[in-house]
């Protein structure tokens, strides 16, 4: 079994990469096969993005290889992230294959129990939080509170611009107080959830309901407090929560965009609680952590990509983490959709979008639509056109959403661009893709994809 497996993928491997020019061989080589069970070839990608090209560039080949072996033959791709199939960057990439009993790619988020599993996102760990100048004064702290939280440093107040890694931080908090003590009782939410919650049980009058839940846990993670802003109720029942907490020695964690005396319409009492315990800041990362931050993305990526490419984007790219996480994900995608290799000049491309189409924060209507149809490889005429077979509706449809989301124009505005659709149609395809976002999680998964594919800086 193993060797058929192993040799079929490998026979798929060297017909891809005679077939293809370019970057298929980069894209091909960090794909590893799993199993092959019921006439499934199962195969794993480390990343999304590389799933993403496979399908969408391999898939048509990779089918007719293997009903070549037999025509009852499928694959999928799954992606596992895990430490067993990161190679150091040096290295140059091969299409290694496992053995079946090999240990393949454990699931990253194994220590923390299945009730936490949904609630953080397995990536944003200690470990895999890279510290530098700007954040290791945060990070020493948020370190400190898993070693003995609610006695050492409460509460914790960390602060700073958008993605800087205040949402890592403190759900790497989570992760590590449940690893020490899987019993204990976690809450993580935004200060937004707490709001809605808060309103729910006012309108079903179970605010006791609420009140017992929340003054009943170990730890309590609010992330993003400046949006309680205004919210004077939730205020008023957030601070007796704090207090209660607070008395009982328990852990509390929270962020925001700015320090605690600096959010605006925020109570003063509630300003002054937050600002009682550790505040500490996260700046903008220098150089170094932003290379060192590359070169993580770059092992987890299994692709191999150049040191000066790079050193190249890490000086290009100087706002945040998150939007440098974009930039290498979108010379990724280019290099994997245009069958480009990953260079310099791809770095230029990229971060010439970046900026030409991020300039002062706006993304036009048009943009989002070459975006998308370079997403799911079609042309933009098809995307805006009247043909509306199943392979065009959906990327409209997303397209449309997103013009929603990201641009400020009306559904008319929207409409016209769309090949002067009516606004009727246009609130349709949003009602759509929102409830698909709510009912089917991989699809909500690609469209966050999709969308930090149209802007980096999301
Ligand atoms: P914020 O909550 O401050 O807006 P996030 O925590 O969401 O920012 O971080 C944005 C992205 O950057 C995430 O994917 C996160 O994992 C990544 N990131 C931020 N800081 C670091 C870091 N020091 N090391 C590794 N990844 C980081
Ligand atoms: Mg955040």
């Amino acid at each position: 079994m193993t060797t058929t497996m192993e040799s079929v993928w490998q026979k798929i491997i060297e017909r891809i990469n005679a077939e293809n020019s370019g970057s298929s061989k980069m894209f091909i080589g960090s794909i590893k096969p799993d199993k092959l069970e019921n006439n499934i070839l199962t195969l794993i990608s480390v990343n999304e993005i590389c799933r993403d090209i496979i399908n969408k560039k391999y898939e048509k080949d990779i089918n007719r290889i293997l009903k070549e072996f037999d025509p009852a033959l499928n694959y999928e791709i799954i992606v596992k992230a895990g430490k067993s199939l990161n190679k150091p960057l040096s290295k140059p990439l091969q299409p290694t294959l496992p053995t079946l009993s090999e240990p393949v790619a454990a699931p990253v988020a194994k220590t923390v129990s299945s009730k936490y599993e949904s609630m953080f996102n397995s990536k944003y760990t200690f470990d895999s939080f890279v510290v530098g100048k700007s954040n290791q004064f945060a990070y020493a702290i948020c370190q400190g509170v898993t070693k003995n939280p609610g006695n050492l440093h409460n509460p914790v107040f960390i602060y700073g611009g958008v993605g800087l890694g205040k949402t890592h931080l403190i759900q790497a908090i989570g992760h590590e107080i449940i690893k020490n003590d899987p019993k204990a009782k976690i809450a993580y939410l935004s200060s937004e959830t707490f709001t809605n919650e808060f309103i729910d049980s006012l309108r079903e009058k179970k605010t006791d309901d609420f009140r017992k839940k929340y003054r009943k846990i170990d730890l309590l993670l609010i992330d993003d407090v400046q949006f309680f802003a205004k919210k004077e109720q939730t205020q008023e029942e957030f601070f007796h929560t704090f207090n209660e907490l607070f008395q009982q020695k328990k852990q509390i964690v929270l962020t925001s965009d700015t320090s605690p005396d600096k959010i605006p319409d925020v109570d003063e009492r509630l300003a002054s609680r937050f600002a009682m315990g550790v505040v500490v800041d996260i700046q903008q990362p220098d150089l170094e952590t932003r290379t060192a931050i590359l070169m993580n993305c770059a092992k987890k990526s299994m692709v191999a990509v150049p040191e000066d490419v790079i050193m190249y984007l890490a000086q290009g790219v100087t706002s945040n983490i998150r939007a440098l996480e974009g930039a290498f994900n979108s010379v990724l995608a280019f290099a994997g959709i245009m069958n480009k290799p990953i260079d310099k000049d791809l770095v230029d491309q990229v971060l010439k979008n970046m900026l030409r189409e991020t300039a002062g924060g706006k993304i036009s209507i048009s943009w989002i639509i070459k975006r998308v149809a370079e997403f799911y490889d079609i042309s933009e005429a098809e995307m805006i056109g009247k043909r509306r077979s199943a392979n065009l509706v959906l990327p409209r449809q997303v397209a449309m959403r997103l013009s929603q989301i990201l641009v400020d124009a009306s559904l008319n505005q929207i409409g016209e661009k769309f090949g002067g659709r009516d606004h009727t149609t246009v609130m349709h395809a949003c009602d759509k893709i929102n409830k698909m976002i709510k009912t089917d999680s991989n699809f909500a998964d690609e469209f966050e994809r999709i969308k930090r594919f149209v802007d980096p800086n999301k």
